[in-house]
């Protein structure tokens, strides 16, 4: 089945320069990269991306860890990857969520670690299903940003705005 997830390289893979060696490992999918940025992550963003984990104990710190509060780098890298079987083969490749309880060869098993206030600083987030994918996708990318066709689109008239543009 021809799938699309979202992977944020996280600001702890930024600070320890893992982007190449990241996208090296992802590249063994053979899957395309269809959208990619560099995000600087709202509080707004952050804590809507990981709604489902609202009741958590573990919750603010989380936030701040997705926005870089802990690494002293406020953005992380947003992509999306697209192909047959995207969400399991890159899901695969990262590892359990707990970096010491995943495959020591998984991006999360060699790159991650516990923080002694108990966040999981994994490196780098897959959406685990298609629901989830689209949700996400939509929450960090629009339309245009992506050169594939993932989900439907409609054609809405903006209110005259203004935007920056090169002086
Ligand atoms: N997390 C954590 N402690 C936990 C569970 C999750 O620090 O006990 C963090 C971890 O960074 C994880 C993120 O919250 O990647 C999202 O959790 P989820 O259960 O969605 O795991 P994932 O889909 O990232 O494997
Ligand atoms: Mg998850």
């Amino acid at each position: 089945m021809t799938q699309a997830t979202l992977i944020l390289i996280k600001p702890d893979g930024l600070k320890k320069s893992l982007t190449g060696n990241i996208l090296t490992r992802l590249s063994e999918t053979k899957l395309e990269i269809v959208a990619a940025k560099i995000v600087r992550v709202s509080r707004q963003l952050a804590e809507e991306h990981y709604c489902h984990l609202k009741e958590k104990p573990f919750f603010p710190e989380l936030i701040r860890y997705l926005q870089g509060e802990l690494h002293d780098r406020r953005k992380v890298m947003a992509l999306i990857y697209w192909g047959e079987d995207a969400i399991s083969k890159c899901r695969e490749l990262a590892g359990a969520t707990n970096p010491e309880k995943a495959e020591s060869t998984s991006i999360r098993g060699s790159y991650g670690r516990i923080t002694t206030a108990g966040i999981y600083e994994n490196v780098i987030h897959v959406s685990s299903n298609d629901s989830e994918a689209e949700r996400e996708i939509k929450l960090w990318f629009s339309p245009e940003e992506i050169i594939v066709n993932l989900y439907p689109t409609k054609e809405v008239a903006r209110k005259e705005k203004k935007v920056k543009a090169w002086a």
